[in-house]
């Protein structure tokens, strides 16, 4: 079936006697047993919820997974994922330690990395992952057993990688592939289906959509490592709270609906900055010139609704992102507003000075403006941009 029927579609309440068209919220902490040793299928709401278990079976579906979670944030899933695979932590066999990071992660994630994973032992190495012949070169010496992290289009610089090639590269060096599909979303893009051993998203954005619950969600297809997930879930409490897996349930429904239309406007948005004199330099996979966009067609049903542009001018950027009127300015994006911001003072200020100043990061033009495109008119949107960019301009130049 097609991905929009598979997004509005799915049993509600599996085993409910009332037959609910819509999912319950089980808002309960514990579930009365039938004896002190008999467990029924929930006992307590930090192990299983059933409001929770729908939203996960759901996730697991939609990305081709066996095997789905759902985590209090985007990062509370990454740092699970990333402690299972390369510190062994929930599993029994013993792992590798060593970590390849694609260049231009979320910057939380480069936190994570740098500061709570390095300083325990984690190795960590710099890949670029748009290309896979210099990726093949790059792993040639990683030993066994290592691990891949990338996203694709990447934030804000929407970097494309060929997660397919990626995958193969990677397993035949022995390692594994992890993907953050946070920016297309499960819609556009099924990172398991092309090759990747695990796919994670910050539900916080498209999937929740609303800009009304943080969330992360995981989906895999490998059952010892969601063995360790099972077991860390539970033994830590990071799982999704029920309202909150309610709220991700309500917002997954219009998911095909929201970006479809997002996605129309950021590819109208991106045309009219490459002709605007204010956009000195504009990032979206959609533009012609984009070196990643046949790549994208093939692995990916849209361009996304992320853009980012530059304008030369550092004061300028700011003020845009200040002044527009129909741009919140906010850090996250996949909201049903549009958000603009500046990703080097915002989303990605909490990048280690360290990992920038040894290369392990790339730094980000300064100047650099993000723009999540929501769900407002296409039009109003851009006159809303033109009109902020021309007054601004003005005094810049005459200040
Ligand atoms: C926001 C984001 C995260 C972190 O998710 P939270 O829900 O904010 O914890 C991770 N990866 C990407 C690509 C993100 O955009």
């Amino acid at each position: 079936m097609n991905i929009d029927t598979r997004v509005a579609r799915f049993e509600p309440a599996p085993g409910d006697p009332y037959r609910p068209t819509s999912t319950p919220l089980y808002q309960t902490a514990t579930f009365e047993q039938e004896s002190a040793d008999e467990f029924g299928e929930y006992d307590y709401s930090r192990s299983g919820n059933p409001t929770r278990a729908v939203l996960e079976r759901q996730i697991a579906s939609l990305e081709s997974g066996r095997f789905g979670f759902a985590f209090s944030s985007g990062m509370a899933a990454i740092s699970t994922v990333l402690r299972a695979t390369l510190l062994g932590e929930g599993r029994a066999t013993p792992v590798s330690g060593d970590l390849f990071v694609g260049q231009d992660l979320y910057g939380g994630t480069t936190r994570l990395i740098e500061r709570i994973l390095a300083p325990r032992g984690v190795n960590v190495h710099r890949a670029d992952t748009t290309d896979v012949q210099a990726l093949r070169r790059c792993l040639e010496n990683a030993s066994p057993g290592f691990w891949l992290f990338l996203e694709s289009p990447s934030n804000p610089l929407l970097h494309v990688s060929d997660i397919e090639g990626v995958g193969h590269v990677v397993h035949e060096s022995g390692g594994r592939l992890i993907v953050d599909n946070t920016a297309l979303s499960l819609y556009l893009q099924n990172p398991l289906e092309l090759g990747a051993d695990l796919v994670l998203h910050s539900a916080t954005k498209h999937l929740g959509g609303h800009g009304d619950v943080t969330a992360g969600v995981v989906a895999t297809n490998d059952e010892l490592l969601a063995d360790a997930l099972t077991f860390l879930q539970n033994a830590e409490g990071n799982a999704l709270p029920p309202f909150d897996s309610w709220l991700l349930l309500r917002g997954l429904k219009t998911l095909g609906v929201r970006l479809k239309h997002e996605c129309a406007s950021a590819l109208e948005l991106a045309r009219f900055l490459e002709r605007s004199s204010f956009a000195t330099r504009v990032y979206y996979p959609g533009l012609d010139e984009h070196p990643g966009r046949e790549i994208l067609e093939r692995q990916a049903r849209g361009y996304g609704q992320l853009l980012s542009f530059e304008t030369g001018d550092v004061e300028l950027s700011r003020r845009i992102c200040e002044e527009t009127s129909l741009f919140t300015i906010a850090v996250s994006f996949g909201s049903a507003n549009s958000t603009i911001s500046l990703p080097c003072r915002m989303s990605h200020a909490s990048v280690p000075e360290s990992a920038l100043a040894s290369g392990r990061v790339q730094r980000l033009p300064r100047d650099l403006v993000r723009v999540s495109v929501g769900l407002e008119d296409v039009e109003d949107l851009i006159s809303d941009l033109e009109s902020t960019a021309a007054r601004k301009c003005i005094r810049v130049v005459s200040s």
